[in-house]
Parts: structure tokens; sequence; C-alpha cells
């Protein structure tokens, strides 16, 4: 294996004692003018061959990888590599560095493949009674919020605030588990409540991912998952409320109505309409495909954001949330009545003003079963679309 590993030098600097470690040939008491990275001053060969935290991250990288260039310093390992068969060496790579104290990050870079191997951050787990607290709190603002919707009805109340907080799980679940399946660390999730006047009783919840997401397949698994799930579920429980629950006393006419609402409405009664008796469960449904179109906007790391930073990449990712955020924004100015994407735009705009960071594999393609988990999370956000009917 030794033989495999570059020729290693100690370099220092001369001026400031920055120190680094370089694939280089040279012979020690060579200089190499102005290269100090830190103050543009003259470097100096000092040592012949890699120090002991070196050489076992250049071993794992030699196995599956011909190592072209490196410069390192023990919080950072910067590699350019080729490899005849990436996708499944940087996989090996994750499986190997799982132990060790140094995460692989893969980017394609005008042509060229760069290894980078940043030291593995601790991750601390955060206290589970903010997450027990907010999920109690969002369970009693969707039963308030469900009383007063549906005239002081205990039992409508229930209902709502049930089968709102079941679908609600649901979508967090199955974010959960497909961090379980991939590996990667996140917490429980926050619930948001929304007490009176906001009538809906909660603005959904979130998972906070704490560790780096491995690949672009994970990354679409991870915005798919929950989305698809909690929709799913929606679904079943808005056909249920069509169907074997008589309507309750709900006649405010909705602002609008889901494609897939209107589709089962047309199902069940045979047209689609905005004004007509919602019950408990009919209007958890729609209260969900609202959320669920919200969350299914391609941009930032909305989880419509982590699928299409996956399939579009870095730079035309960033676009779409430019271009997405001043859309929403201007769509709350023409239609003001609908303060809520006026507020959405402002909030992609804000929050989402970087690059998404993206996986560490940054480089290999997706699957075709992956493209098609995609384009099914497409189509769930078509389907959550509104259908102004004015
Ligand atoms: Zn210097
Ligand atoms: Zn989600």
């Amino acid at each position: 294996m030794g033989s495999k590993l570059p020729p290693i030098r100690k370099f220092e600097c001369m001026e400031c004692k920055y120190v680094d470690y370089r694939m280089s040939t040279r012979e020690v008491g060579e200089t190499v003018p102005g290269d100090c990275p830190r103050c543009g001053g003259n470097l100096q060969v000092t040592a012949v061959g890699a120090p002991d935290w070196l050489i076992r991250p250049l071993e794992l990288v030699a196995q599956k990888f011909d190592i072209l260039d490196v410069v390192a310093r023990p919080d950072r390992i910067e590699l350019e590599v080729s490899s005849r068969k990436f996708p499944t060496a940087f996989r090996y790579l994750l499986k190997a560095f799982g132990g060790e104290n140094y995460l692989p990050v893969m980017r394609e870079q005008e042509g060229e493949l760069r290894l980078t191997l940043v030291r593995r951050q601790e991750v601390r787990a955060g206290s589970v009674l903010v997450n027990v607290v907010l999920f109690l709190a969002t369970v009693a603002s969707t039963f308030v919020a469900g009383y007063y919707l549906f005239d002081g009805s205990i039992a409508s109340a229930a209902l709502f605030s049930a089968s709102l907080m079941l679908m609600l799980v649901a979508h967090e679940l199955g974010h959960k588990i497909s961090a379980w399946h991939n590996g990667v660390v996140s917490t429980l999730p926050y619930f948001i409540p929304a007490p009176p006047p906001f009538p809906l009783g909660t603005l959904g919840a979130v998972i906070n991912i704490k560790s780096p997401i491995p690949t672009k397949e994970a990354l679409v698994e991870m915005g798919a998952s929950g989305p698809i799930t909690g929709f799913a579920l929606s679904v079943v429980i808005t056909f249920i409320g069509l169907t074997f629950l008589s309507p309750g006393g709900l006649e405010v006419p909705l602002p609008f109505v889901p494609v897939m609402f209107g589709l089962l409405q047309l199902l069940t009664l045979g047209r689609v309409t905005a004004t007509f008796a919602l019950n408990p469960l009919t209007f958890a449904g729609w209260v969900v495909m609202l959320l669920t179109m919200f969350n299914m906007i391609p941009v930032g790391q909305l989880d419509g954001g982590h699928i299409a930073r996956a399939v579009l990449g870095r730079q035309r990712h960033f676009l779409l949330t430019r271009v997405l955020g001043f859309s929403l924004l201007f769509l709350g100015l023409a239609f003001p009545d609908l303060p809520i994407f006026f507020i959405w735009g402002l909030l992609i705009l804000l929050f989402f003003r970087g690059y998404h960071p993206g996986a560490l594999d940054d480089v290999s393609p997706l699957s075709l079963r992956h493209k098609a988990l995609a384009a099914v999370a497409l189509v769930v956000f078509i389907l959550c679309l509104p259908i102004p009917l004015m």
C-alpha cells in the first residue's frame, strides 16, 4: 500500500511560520518564492514524508483514486484525484472514512475532480424537551383552531387536530426514515404552533439536519420522502371526509382549492367548488395539501429545494431560488388578498440568499430510480398547486 502514496514534503513559510504538506519531489532546503497562501512570502521545504495524521487518509484515498496533487493542513486536506469508477469509489470512501477524523467532499471544478477531506464536526444531540413541548403546543393550537372553526364542537375540534397531526407526523416520519436509511443525523421534528387568529392552528413542522448528506440520491430521498408520505395520507383522509362524513359547520369559502382536492371533489361530489360545507377531515386534508405545496417549492433548503439541488446542480438551483422568490413576491403584490404569497417570497429571498451546500458527492449522477422519485415529487407539487376559483 505504501508504494502507492504520493511523495510528500513539508513546506514552511520563512516569514509567517505558515506550514502545510504538499505533493512534491523537491529537496530539503529548496524554496518556492511567493507561494505562502497566508502572506505571499517564500516557502521552504523543511522535511520529507507525510506526518502521521496525513498517512492514513492518503492510504484510504489511494485505494480507489489516483492522487494527482495534495495540499494538506491538519484541519483540511485538499486533493486533486482521478478515478475510472468514481461513483462507487466515493461510496467506498464514505464507508472507509466512517470511523475516521475526516469527512470526504467531492466536487468537479473545471473538469478536475477535487476531493477535500474536512475535519469531522462533533454532532451534539439537542434536548428532546423542546420537540415535546412544541408538539403538545401544536396539538393544543390545532384543537383550538378546530374548536373555533367548527362552532365550538369538541368532537370536531378533536377530529381536526388528530387528523392534521397524524398527517404532519407521517410527513416528518418519512424524512426521519430516509435520514436513518442514509446515515444522516437529524433532530426530531419541531412542530410550529400557530394560535388564533391564525386559522389553521399550525404552520407544519421542520426537521433540522445535523450532519452532511452523503450523495445526491440521498438528497432526493430526504426531500421527497416527507411530502410524498404526508400527501398520500392527505388524499386518503380528504377522500374519507368527502365520502363518509356529513358536511360540517364550516361554510367559509376557501381562497383556492389544490388540484388533488379538486379531483377528489369531482370524484365524490361531481363538481369542483370552493364554497361547500367543510368537515374536520376535509379541512385538515386541505391544510396539509397547502402546506405540502409550500414545502415542495423547489427553492433553497425546502423539501423541494433539496430535490432541485440534486437534479439541477448548484448554479441552476440558486437561480431558480431567486426567480421563484421574486415571482412569489410580485404575485403577492398582484393579489393583496392573499398576502401568503408575498410573505413566502420574502422568506425565500431572506432565508436562502446563499448556495445550497449540496451533497458530499456532488459529482456522481442520479440513478434512474432517483430521477423517477424526483419526478413523482414534482407531480405531488403540481397536484398541490392551487386552482383559483373566483
Ligand atoms: Zn507566510
Ligand atoms: Zn418536509
